[in-house]
């Protein structure tokens, strides 16, 4: 393995799954959902595959896909994208994330991002021979916002790209009004690209609404905004993905793609396609029955004794096990499968600066709730 990919050798997701299948734990490590997606877009699949829509599809992706990707962002946000300049299909948002920072950064510049942060981005700057330049999200009450001082600090003549999460893996956090203009302004006084990854766009509780930074005055011309079907339409293994922004933009990460994967798989676009024009109803249903989850999982933890953070969003919910006598997170998620069942991720593999992460846990609760119960029976053993 080359010297910069060397710290990347393994995901945590295959480490912490693989003992999970070892001591038939309750999985509740990598994100992923135990049901499927919308019927409407899994019977699109199999008609796709069974009317010949089986050979390698245009590189940008099919048409029908674009085309809906737009409608939906110009419906949900207003943001106007033209499906065929301003539109790309990637296998999955991390392809997504590669092709935008291979495309756009230059070796030795630096990408500022949000710590902790999901594990590909690291994994992908160091690919890019970029630098990464991190940003702590810092705790506040039962939740955390992101540390502005330590945001403007790291911006600087040397800054190429800030990637941004929200809503955020691993902290359920959904970034505020305030932290988005505060990056949108550090972007253009630096004159920064922004890459978003909203792969958990419509996954938010408690009434709370998702803001793209790209809709922020002065940001669409900036912005790479990057989605997801996988966690939308529970579909995680069909990795599909797109990019909306200007078509320059769009562009770098076109000639990146096109070398990393050429196009992506052909009969999911079409059925994709289908969910995004007609399951969005399907979708905000599903975000309630998520909403009811992370409550029965943060319920769960409680009564085991952790001390739970505050999940806004997305399919995680972070939890303390100090007051359970555990202090070292890795540890903590190592020995769980074989002591009561259970796997869960630590978070602290998220950060370069551990210290403040060393302690914290992640679990997922993105799982049918037989399995949450399965789960809450073994936490109460600890
Ligand atoms: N970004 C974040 C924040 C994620 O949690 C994930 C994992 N689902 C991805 C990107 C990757 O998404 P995909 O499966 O579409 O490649
Ligand atoms: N996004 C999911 C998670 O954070 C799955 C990650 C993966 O398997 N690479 O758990």
């Amino acid at each position: 393995t080359v010297e910069r990919l060397r710290p990347f050798s393994s995901t945590i997701f295959a480490e912490m799954s693989a003992l999970a299948v070892a001591h038939d734990a309750v999985n509740l490590g990598q994100g992923f959902p135990d049901t499927d997606g919308p019927a409407s877009m899994l019977a699109a699949a199999k008609d796709a595959i069974s009317t010949g829509h089986n050979q390698y599809p245009p590189g940008i992706g099919v048409p029908a896909l674009r085309h809906a990707v737009a409608r939906h962002q110009r419906e949900h946000y207003g943001l106007d994208y033209d499906a065929d300049s301003e539109v790309l299909i990637t296998v999955g948002a991390t392809e997504a994330i590669a092709g935008a920072i291979v495309g756009l950064v230059e070796p030795g510049r630096e990408v500022v991002m949000i710590e902790p942060y999901y594990d590909s981005y690291a994994a992908t700057v160091a690919m890019a021979g970029g630098v990464r330049r991190v940003v702590p999200l810092i705790a506040d009450g039962d939740g955390f916002r992101l540390d502005r001082e330590r945001l403007a600090d790291a911006f600087g003549p040397n800054t190429s790209v800030v990637l941004v999460n929200s809503p955020h893996n691993p902290t359920g956090t959904v970034l505020s009004d305030d932290d988005l203009a505060e990056i949108a302004r550090l972007c253009i006084e630096h004159d920064v690209v922004a890459v978003t990854d909203e792969v958990y766009e419509h996954l938010l509780f408690d009434g709370r609404t998702h803001t793209p930074l790209a809709t922020l005055p002065g940001m669409r011309e900036r912005t790479l905004r990057i989605s997801s079907a996988a966690k939308t339409f529970n579909c995680t293994g069909w990795k599909v993905g797109w990019i909306s922004g200007p078509p320059e933009l769009v562009a770098a990460a076109r000639a990146a793609k096109q070398f990393m994967t050429y196009v992506g798989s052909g009969p999911f676009q079409p059925a994709v396609a289908v969910a995004l024009d007609n399951e969005m109803e399907w979708v905000r249903k599903s975000a309630a029955e998520l909403e009811a989850k992370r409550d029965l999982l943060t319920s769960a933890l409680v009564d085991s004794g952790f001390d739970v953070h505050r999940s806004e969003a997305t399919y995680f919910v972070c939890a303390d096990p100090r007051p359970l006598g555990y202090d070292d997170g890795v540890e903590f998620c190592r020995t769980l499968p074989e002591r009561i069942g259970v796997a869960a991720v630590p978070v602290s593999v998220f950060a370069d600066d551990k210290e403040p992460w060393k302690h914290m846990v992640r679990f997922a609760f993105s799982k049918r709730d037989d399995v949450i119960a399965e789960a809450a029976r073994r936490l109460r053993t600890l």
